[in-house]
């Protein structure tokens, strides 16, 4: 039987005419997440906002998490004031994905977070966020991508002794570190990582790429977005499949 993969959904982007996304009250996925999870094996189950009272229960149904793309997080969530690059902000949104990811690290829930997922689990953890990479100036990579979404644009550098190392390219044990080319959609990246957390994936300027935790089986973030390539790379397909893997594992071991 498939296994049950939350996915984190919010508010639409700031694009669309304001009072057209208040008086429609419409919730957010893009497809191409959960198309990612059905492929991979998983049934998508898609978590709107709920009160953050209501995690418990959410999570009691689900086997994996997948926490997706979207605005900024509240910087006051990590004890900073805003600063003027700070992008748009879904409170409703923070407050539920903050209770949900610390339970489910509470539980080890098999997580894999995407973007914006990846600075709320390291926001979460007790770590810190870069609110704006376009205050930097010198020798810095371009992490808005003109190119298509599909299209992997910067080089990351990958420890070879990570997890994420061994569920990219599915050989078990450590390596000699590896670079690969992905996609870049951001403008915030992790700063601190959290306690217990490590960088596993930074780009040729310094910029964090991914995170994962060293005390839970499997808890994953990148900063770049895999259900974008997934049909053109094998690397973004074991991603998913690593989470939907864990999740099953999960299940069938009755670890609930
Ligand atoms: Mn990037």
């Amino acid at each position: 039987m498939r296994p049950r993969v939350g996915l984190t959904a919010g508010s639409p982007p700031a694009h669309l005419p304001s009072v057209l996304v208040e008086a429609a009250d419409i919730l957010v996925l893009p497809g191409a997440y959960w198309r990612a999870v059905w492929d991979a094996g998983g049934v998508p189950m898609i978590l709107p906002p709920l009160p953050a009272s209501g995690t418990a229960e959410a999570l009691a149904g689900l086997d994996g998490l997948l926490l997706t793309g979207g605005p900024d997080p509240d910087p006051a969530h990590f004890g900073e004031e805003p600063r003027p690059g700070n992008g748009r902000i879904d409170p409703e949104r923070d407050g539920w994905e903050l209770a949900l990811i610390r339970a489910a690290l509470e539980v080890d829930l098999p997580l894999l977070a995407v973007c914006r997922g990846m600075q709320m689990l390291n926001v979460a953890a007790g770590g810190t966020v870069v609110q704006d990479l376009g205050e930097r100036t010198g020798d810095v990579v371009k992490h808005r991508q003109a190119a298509p979404r599909w299209y992997p644009t910067h080089l990351v550098s990958i420890h070879g002794a990570s997890l994420l190392r061994r569920i990219l390219t599915g050989l078990e044990g450590d390596s000699e570190p590896f670079t690969l080319r992905v996609n870049s959609f951001h403008h915030q990246a992790v700063a601190e990582p959290a306690p217990g957390f490590l960088t596993t994936a930074v780009a040729a300027d310094g910029v964090s790429e991914a995170i994962e935790s060293d005390a839970h089986s499997f808890v994953l973030g990148v900063q770049w977005h895999p259900e974008a390539m997934w049909r053109r790379d094998e690397g973004s397909r074991n991603l998913f499949r690593g989470l939907v893997a864990a999740a099953h594992a999960r299940r069938a071991g009755g670890m609930r």
